[in-house]
């Protein structure tokens, strides 16, 4: 089969690789409909996560069709169409029983690889090093769902495959986000960051009673989109002499009833705290520019919650003392996306929530490399690419 392969730092290439097949009795496996670019991939393709091997299928956000199912698998028959959150889980362990599926004790294939960074290892995401299961990604024309019971949904007719695409990672991500806000109705949420998984946060604190949204990025084509398709207000931190003073003077003087970091290691900012932490990282001094994380700490209300889904490795110079002299709860996790799956097929189907127009370009799977080129240049006003094999 074609997928998109990594073959060294910044070099992908669609080749031919083994065909993915079952390989355990509870697999099912999809041929791929739709799969998208996302900001944690640029991460791989820098060479800023190890353990990529040469030839590894990049890729854990996508939606398709069931072409095969293990003798255990009984939930599904070949030809029903699914999406699968990009973190699997087994269904059977104490975490996934506590919906804690992003956590799963069983589904990660090469625990010793992360237990010694991370004490404990994570549930398996595909396509993303062999930290992290070493599974072939979605890039590709098929892929191996592990227990896919628990890990397949079913899309409904009236969602279309843009709509659930985007279910299996930037939506659940999204709304893991909001979650940890413990939204009371009428609340103010502040959300650095316009991409995919920011857009999403913000429309999800909206669908969780949040009575505003403000929402923190310097690129006119994405504010405009959280202005437009989401209802936030917005803040262009390039444009703004003080984002802290500006949020001060929107919320009464209070601050943000609680702040969603969605940036990541890949922030940008401005001013010398950025041109430190932009120098360390590419001097491999391995900490990641954490400027959003910083200015959210500082910007939410005493007592607030920040909730962080952007993606860090590590990162100093965090003003710690920050959260205990203003009694601020920090929660963040990577998103359990079949905990959320009900309620968000609910709100795609009421017509509330549509993540389609995250798509910016569409393309075939063989022009693959020439999407991540426009996705992480964000040419072209590239949001996302999706791939079509
Ligand atoms: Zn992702
Ligand atoms: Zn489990």
């Amino acid at each position: 089969m074609r997928a998109l392969c990594w073959m060294g730092v910044n070099d992908l290439q669609v080749n031919t690789v083994p065909d993915a097949r079952i390989v355990n009795p509870h697999d099912v496996v999809l041929k791929v409909r739709l799969t998208t670019t996302c900001g944690s991939d640029l991460h791989l393709i820098d060479g800023y996560i190890p353990t990529m091997r040469e030839g590894d299928v990049i890729g854990h956000e996508y939606m398709g069709e069931i072409v095969e199912v293990g003798p255990e698998a009984t939930t599904f028959k070949v030809g029903d169409r699914v999406v699968v959150p990009s973190f699997l889980g087994c269904g059977a362990c104490w975490y996934c029983e506590h919906d804690l599926y992003s956590l799963c004790d069983n589904t990660h294939p090469k625990p010793e690889l992360a237990e010694p960074v991370l004490g404990y290892p994570p549930a398996a995401i595909p396509g993303y090093s062999h930290a992290f299961s070493g599974l072939a990604g979605s890039h590709a024309e098929y892929i191996r769902v592990p227990h896919g019971d628990v890990n397949c949904f079913h899309v409904p007719e009236d969602v279309t495959d843009e709509q659930a695409l985007f279910l299996s990672d930037s939506v659940p991500t999204g709304w893991t986000g909001a979650d940890f806000c413990d939204i009371t109705e009428g609340d103010t949420i502040a959300v650095w960051g316009c991409g995919a998984v920011g857009l999403m946060a913000q429309r999800s604190a909206l669908l969780q009673g949040a009575g505003r949204v403000i929402a923190i990025d310097r690129l006119p084509e994405r504010l405009a989109l959280a202005r437009e398709k989401i209802g936030a207000e917005t803040i262009d931190y390039s444009a703004s002499d003080s984002v802290l003073e500006e949020l001060r003077e929107m919320t009464g003087g209070r601050g943000p009833d609680a702040c969603i970091e969605a940036v990541g290691m890949e922030a940008h900012g401005t001013g010398p705290q950025y041109a430190y932490d932009r120098v360390k990282q590419a001097l491999h001094l391995h900490t990641d520019r954490g400027s959003a994380l910083r200015e959210a700490a500082i910007a939410v209300r005493k007592g607030g919650i920040l909730s962080v889904v952007g993606i860090y490795g590590v990162i100093d110079k965090f003003p710690f003392g920050v959260l205990t002299n203003k009694g601020i709860t920090m929660r963040t996790s990577q998103q359990p996306g079949q905990r959320y799956m009900g309620r968000m097929l609910e709100h795609v189907q009421a017509g509330d929530l549509d993540p389609s127009f995250l798509i910016t370009h569409r393309m075939p799977l063989e022009d693959a490399a020439r999407g991540y080129e426009m996705f992480k240049k964000k040419q072209d006003g590239c949001l996302r690419a999706a791939f079509t094999p």
